[in-house]
């Protein structure tokens, strides 16, 4: 075995030959598993992992595991999704333990949905294991609260590239920009210029604070703090490099206070008050 944390005793599920668990994995940090994926990593004896699932993790598995690689990058078409998912199929079908995971949260934007309904559509059992999700966890990490009373009475995770790779037609970005106080963009580094430009265009404040969060929960972990008449410049002026979570809104000012990974570095708050 391996030098994974033991699960405290509980009645914890087995994940049985045949069976396929679609687990998130969080945002990076080892710690934010959960302990149904732990649970999960102990008993499988083949994991499919994403390119977003922390090496750390996988280190978690039976070290006798067969681990698969899945992972597609960049917005490309999913040419191989279809694969992908039959490829649970046979894996379940051959009597193994499945374990795929996902990084953050299986339905979030990742997919999940669409494997589960192959899955299902094969008759083949599955288990479905929530994970954090970067757009959530990732923020907190940068002492950005995702909702604060002050601040947002609503939020919206939106995806900055559709299916195809292209910044995404069907949004209707005049309602998102009126109707949701604050935006939480998950891939959107590539389209930040056309996010923002059709933001302002519906009548967003240009200078509505934004963060963006690349490596979250990450020993990596980098935060921008900008503006968003000046998002797109600011990320083309900066090394900053995907995966990243963007966050339009006020309560991006709450960081000024909340960045607890500066204060433990010794840096006190820049101010306790920032809204
Ligand atoms: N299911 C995942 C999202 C998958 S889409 C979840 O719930 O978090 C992949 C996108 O997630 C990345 O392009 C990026 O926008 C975001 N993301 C995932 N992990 C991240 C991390 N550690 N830091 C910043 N962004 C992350």
């Amino acid at each position: 075995m391996t030098n994974a944390p033991h699960l405290p005793r509980h009645d914890w599920p087995r994940l049985e030959p045949g069976w396929v668990w679609l687990c998130g994995a969080g945002p990076g940090d080892p710690g934010l598993l959960t302990l149904h994926a732990l649970n999960a990593l102990r008993q499988a004896d083949v994991i499919v992992y994403d390119a977003l699932v922390e090496p750390a993790i996988l280190d978690f598995a039976d070290s006798a595991a067969e681990r698969i690689y899945a992972g597609k990058r960049g917005g490309k078409p999913s040419a191989k999704q279809a694969d992908i998912s039959l490829r649970l199929v046979d894996l379940a079908r051959a009597g193994r333990r499945v374990l795929r995971l996902k990084g953050g949260d299986p339905f979030v934007f990742g997919r999940g949905g669409e494997e589960a309904q192959v899955l299902v559509r094969h008759e083949i059992p599955i288990r479905i294991i929530p994970g954090i999700s970067a757009g959530i966890g990732g923020l907190a990490y940068a002492g950005i609260p995702v909702t604060h009373r002050d601040v947002n009475q609503a939020v919206t995770f939106i995806t900055g590239h559709d299916a195809t790779g292209n910044a995404p037609g069907s949004l209707d970005w005049s309602a998102l920009a009126r109707g949701s106080q604050v935006l939480v963009i998950y891939m959107g580094m590539k389209h930040a210029r056309h996010i923002a430009a059709e933001l302002i265009a519906a009548g967003r404040p240009a200078d509505d604070p934004v963060a963006i969060v690349t490596g979250a929960t990450l020993r990596s972990q980098k935060v921008l703090e900008t503006r968003l008449d000046r998002l797109a410049d600011d990320i083309d002026a900066s090394a900053l490099e995907p995966p990243a979570i963007i966050c339009i809104g006020r309560n991006v000012l709450m960081r000024q206070a909340l960045d607890w990974q500066a204060w433990a570095a010794g840096q006190p708050p820049r101010n306790t008050d920032p809204l």
